[in-house]
């Protein structure tokens, strides 16, 4: 299959927009990554989705809206709890997913059989646009191969997924570049389900006490039930290894340069860059979380375009925006972090 990577204009909005209602996919831009979205009511479409992915079919996908009324229109969830409506009214449009009741129209295949569904309003205008012409909701997850970084470009989507997928609309790079914040309030007290763009303190300021699922920050134990089934895989690995360091600046420094030679690189911070002998994969200021969160991927990615086997990432806090950076990195280095005193 040939993949046309297409400019947001209006007329392709329409013709991607037709696509998907009749069932074809296509990559589309959104403030977070990019998604590959499908027509969330038709249960065939949205298995090519997993199949174009490589997903396993246990993992949800999020169902995209460009009109909060578009929820009871298309019988997405069975109920809006009183904490949904308070979290839309803050965050919607933006990147944050909020889980509900599921209802009758969603097919099995999104859901992964589960009770639940995940609903997001997207902010960007070019999302917007899309959903607004296909005329139905769509189900999208990010556009990468399961596994790998998400995109945060075009030319990422069309890496893993040119010749799988008809359509890639190009819109520039991803604002906030990572997932968005998932919330679940199907339950009494409200549980963060994954660290996004909106943090838990924004969270907390608008509907009080939100539970943190213990997989957003700590390894999965053998048998331990996952909130979210997105947690329990293996995710954003480089092929080289990823090791964490917890430490002061100059601890970092000298313990990468302690074990410089070819093969390794340095996932760090900007101002690391000039102190280090081994090849540098800047991801952010130190203390500038939004862009930490905004290149990471990109960081990630890059790093799997050289043949390094060591790659030394330092790791953030998990306050703030921080923690989806954290919650991102710590997978993607297999949970592995040197603590150093
Ligand atoms: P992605 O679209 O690739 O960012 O993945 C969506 C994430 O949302 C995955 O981590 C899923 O496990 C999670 N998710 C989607 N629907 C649900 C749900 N009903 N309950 C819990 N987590 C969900
Ligand atoms: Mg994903």
């Amino acid at each position: 299959m040939e993949t046309r990577l297409l400019l947001p204009t209006k007329e392709n909005i329409e013709i991607v927009g037709k696509a998907l209602y009749s069932g074809e996919l296509a990559a589309v831009p959104t403030e977070t990554v990019y998604g590959l979205a499908a027509n969330a009511l038709s249960g065939s479409a949205v298995k090519a989705v997993f199949e174009a992915k490589g997903r396993p079919m246990d993992n949800p996908l999020i169902v995209h809206i460009s009109d909060f009324e578009q929820i009871e229109r298309f019988k997405l969830v069975s109920e809006i709890p009183e904490k949904a409506y308070r979290l839309a009214e803050k965050f919607w449009p933006g990147p944050l997913t909020i889980i509900m009741p599921k209802g009758s129209a969603i097919p099995d295949e999104v859901s992964a059989g589960l009770q639940t569904v995940a609903i997001r309003f997207p902010s960007h205008p070019v999302t917007q646009a899309v959903i607004t012409a296909a005329g139905c909701p769509l189900a999208a997850p990010s556009a990468n191969t399961s596994g790998a970084p998400s995109p945060t470009a075009a030319h990422h989507v069309m890496h893993d997924m040119s010749g799988k997928i008809p359509y890639v609309i190009d819109g520039g790079t991803c604002e906030v570049g990572v997932e968005s914040t998932v919330i679940t309030v199907a339950e009494e007290v409200p549980m963060l389900l994954r660290p996004g763009g909106i943090t838990l303190e924004q969270l907390e300021e608008t509907i009080g006490k939100v539970r943190v699922s213990e997989a957003v920050l700590y390894k999965m134990k053998d048998g331990q039930k996952a909130e979210s089934p997105g947690m329990k895989y293996k995710h954003y690995a480089p092929k080289a290894n990823l090791i964490l360091i917890k430490s002061s600046d100059e601890k970092y420094i000298e313990y990468v340069n302690s074990h410089a030679g070819g093969d390794v690189g340095a996932l760090c911070y900007d101002e690391d860059v000039e102190k280090l002998f081994v090849r540098t994969f800047p991801y952010g200021g130190k203390n500038d979380y939004i862009k930490q969160a905004e290149r990471l991927f990109d960081s990630l990615r890059a790093i799997d375009e050289t043949e390094l086997k060591t790659v030394y990432g330092r790791c953030p806090g998990t306050k703030g925006t921080a923690m989806a950076v954290y919650n991102r990195l710590i997978r993607a280095a297999g949970f592995e972090v040197i603590e150093l005193a």
